[in-house]
């Protein structure tokens, strides 16, 4: 199959084109580089199945592809949130842009959204079902009620037009090629303790994260768009952990001498959160398989060998 792959130069984007290009596809990378770099993608450059295409998704782009990954989006809360309103842009004039292609060219859709979809939870762990609890006007919402909106257009591209979709909502995921300043918890914490600076927990450290490993959250997506589900679909890991756990974690394996820090917490912080994954069992045969020790193991080694090469 011919498949389009838009912020395919990113964290997730990257890790899903190499499991594609492995099956035997063609893959189309589309990526403005935003949080995005050429190097996660350097081993295909020059194969004849694949194709990068420097394209910013808020304008219209005319392709061929059977299958649409719709990724980009900048996913970091600090990304997210240095022009807000170019993320809004990117989840609705990108998305609708997205949509309309595939309705164009009667292609399966794809759509990465996530567990933000639920705010501040008030129900836990998360169901589908559950309608969340999102802040409007806060500085969260750009991307929240964005993706709010990207699910609300491609149910109706679905319903109106006959678009063929699939939603699945990702919760946090961390993995090898995450950016040195991607701002998330993890790679932060990773970042902080190799370099000997105190790890930063926002807040008292209670609230909590569960987190994914990207291999798993990977086979979650294929097993998804192949699937006759529309979604959405919840796909993370279930265990659940407080940041001040992680940080002892991350401190323990790299520098147990290493510092933590307390800072002030962020606004709209959500307090919880933990994916209901019962439908991915059920209807995806799917459930994650990388433990936390292990992935974090994993991601480690990728980061050592990145700050101690530069
Ligand atoms: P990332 O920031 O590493 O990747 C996003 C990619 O999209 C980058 O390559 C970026 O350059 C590109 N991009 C951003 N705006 C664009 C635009 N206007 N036009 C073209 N390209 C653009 O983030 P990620 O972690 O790989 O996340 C990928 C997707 O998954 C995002 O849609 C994100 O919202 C979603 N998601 C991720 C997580 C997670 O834990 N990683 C959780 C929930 C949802
Ligand atoms: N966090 C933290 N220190 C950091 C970065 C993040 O304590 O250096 C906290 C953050 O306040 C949040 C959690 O870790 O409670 C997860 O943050 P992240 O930005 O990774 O993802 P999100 O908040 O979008 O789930």
């Amino acid at each position: 199959m011919r498949i389009l792959v838009t912020g395919g130069a990113g964290f997730l984007g990257s890790h899903l084109i190499d499991r594609l290009m492995e099956q035997g596809h063609e893959v189309i990378c589309l990526d403005n580089f935003f949080t995005g770099t050429k190097r996660n993608i350097l081993k295909w450059i020059g194969n004849p199945y694949f194709e990068l295409i420097r394209h910013d998704i808020t304008e219209p782009i005319r392709l061929e592809a059977d299958q649409i990954y719709h990724l980009a989006c900048p996913a970091s809360p600090v990304h997210y949130q240095y022009n807000p309103v170019k993320t809004i842009k990117t989840n609705v004039l990108g998305t609708m842009n997205m949509l309309g292609l595939a309705k164009r060219i009667k292609a399966r859709f794809f759509l990465a959204s996530t567990s933000e979809v639920y705010g501040d939870p008030d129900v836990h762990p998360q169901t589908e079902d559950y309608r969340g609890n999102v802040n409007c006007i806060g500085v969260r919402s750009c991307y929240d009620e964005g993706k709010r909106v990207a699910e609300t257009l491609a149910f109706d591209y679905h319903r109106q037009n006959r678009v063929d979709i699939r939603v699945v909502r990702i919760f946090n995921t961390y993995g090898p090629r995450m950016l040195e300043n991607d701002g998330r918890v993890v790679s932060n914490f990773i970042v902080q303790a190799l370099r000997g600076i105190p790890l930063t927990v926002y807040g008292d450290g209670s609230q909590t994260r569960s987190f994914c490993y990207v291999s798993d959250l990977v086979e979650g997506f294929i097993r998804l768009m192949n699937s006759d589900q529309t979604g959405p679909i919840n796909i993370g890991n279930p265990g659940e952990y407080t940041i001040l756990e992680l940080a002892q974690k991350i401190q323990n394996m790299i520098n147990p001498d290493a510092e933590i820090q307390f800072k002030p917490l962020p606004e709209d912080d959500p307090k919880q959160r933990q994916p209901d994954i019962t439908r991915a069992k059920t209807y995806l045969n799917w459930e994650p398989t990388i433990p936390l020790d292990q992935g974090l193991e994993l991601t480690v080694k990728d980061f050592r060998e990145r700050i101690y090469n530069s």
